[in-house]
């Protein structure tokens, strides 16, 4: 799949959109989630151009990967959602109900999300 330029994470990352920004290097940026689903929503993106978790996977080393998932797992607890708990949710592809095609992993907390 051709990674779209236009796709509204790329324009955030340009700076072209703004964001609630909740933590920036140079690979990663987190903010929050337009339409929370939780009261704590926030999404972790990589800078890179990556369509979907699948491509994200594919084109980088098992350190690119785990440093992602580790900063991931920082964030959540500069949110202070550790002790408590979070859920990360992943979407893939047209089936896994992604919408925005630049892979990124929800952080979900602040409520008891068990059903
Ligand atoms: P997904 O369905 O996994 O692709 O999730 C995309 C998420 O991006 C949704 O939860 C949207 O609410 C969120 N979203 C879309 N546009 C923006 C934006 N401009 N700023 C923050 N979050 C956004």
């Amino acid at each position: 799949m051709q990674y779209d330029n236009n796709n509204v994470f790329a324009k955030l990352l340009r700076g072209e959109l703004s964001c609630k920004k909740v933590y920036e290097d140079d690979e990663v940026l987190a903010f929050y989630d337009i339409h929370p689903k939780a009261p704590i929503h926030v999404l972790v993106i990589p800078k890179g151009p990556f369509c979907s978790y699948h491509e994200f996977i594919s084109r980088n080393s098992p350190e690119q990967i785990g440093q992602y998932f580790k900063v991931v797992a920082q964030i959540a607890e500069q949110l202070g959602c550790s002790d408590h708990g979070y859920r990360l949710v992943i979407n893939q592809g047209e089936d896994g109900g992604q919408e925005v095609p630049h892979f990124h992993t929800h952080i979900l907390a602040g409520k008891s999300l068990a059903s």
